[in-house]
């Protein structure tokens, strides 16, 4: 904000005539007078064109709307803003975890970051790749977590954006219930277990989300491979 600016902000300066001394006029009201109010209306506009110029605020307000269980449109939502409680997170928070405790337990090499967790895991990646290959939607995986949402989304026509937006939270929810199970549970990480889980678990939520009207068997879906189009 430039209230008192020469031209382009909210003040101007006038020149005067014959007698009349040159004067700031703020442009933001009628007479000229500077108000608290038009400056709070000034910060207010500038404010809402930030949000609504975020991508970050247009795609959490698409993953919203999208067909998906509340508990994915939370985690979905956590991911993107980075406040699920990994290990690097909490130990941001002061949450005391040891060093070797605070690596991914997937792969046990590197720190248990977002971005480690549901992309750059060679276990993660494995996933992607392998439900990528089964719908034949290879496309680049970009190394942050709202690029590759959008990216995964785009990797089909747009009448299967929803459909694709769906199943990246599908298949990040399940990531994250995994890496719970493992990590609480003791249970073994298995990518073929998950690509497994996300196939079934997507299939109830075509269902349930009435996300294709197609007629499409189940022995089909569960197949290698599956024809996104087919949808
Ligand atoms: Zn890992």
């Amino acid at each position: 904000m430039r209230p008192l600016s020469a031209s382009k902000g909210s003040g101007q300066r006038v020149h005067g005539f014959g007698s009349k001394k040159d004067a700031w006029r703020w442009k933001a009201t009628k007479g000229g007078d500077f108000s608290t109010k038009s400056a709070y209306d000034i910060v207010k506009a500038a404010k809402t064109r930030n949000i609504n110029s975020n991508p970050t605020s247009e795609i959490l307000k698409e993953v919203w709307n999208t067909p998906a269980t509340h508990k994915a449109k939370v985690t979905t939502w956590r991911l993107v803003r980075n406040r699920l409680p990994t290990c690097d997170n909490l130990r941001r928070r002061n949450i005391q975890i040891g060093v070797e405790e605070s690596w991914c337990n997937a792969c046990c090499h590197r720190s248990e970051t977002c971005k480690h967790l549901f992309i750059e895991c060679p276990k993660a990646d494995a996933v992607w790749s392998g439900i990528q290959q089964w719908l034949g939607i290879n496309g680049p995986r970009p190394n942050d977590i709202t690029e590759h949402l959008e990216a995964f989304t785009n990797l089909g026509k747009k009448k299967h954006r929803k459909t694709l937006r769906a199943l990246w939270m599908c298949i990040t929810w399940l990531m994250w219930k995994n890496r719970n199970e493992s990590r609480f549970d003791g249970k073994t990480w298995d990518v073929q277990a998950l690509i497994r889980e996300i196939k079934v678990m997507f299939w109830c939520w075509i269902k349930i989300f009435k996300l294709s009207n197609a007629d499409v068997s189940f022995s089909s879906w569960m197949s290698q491979i599956f024809d996104l189009h087919a949808l």
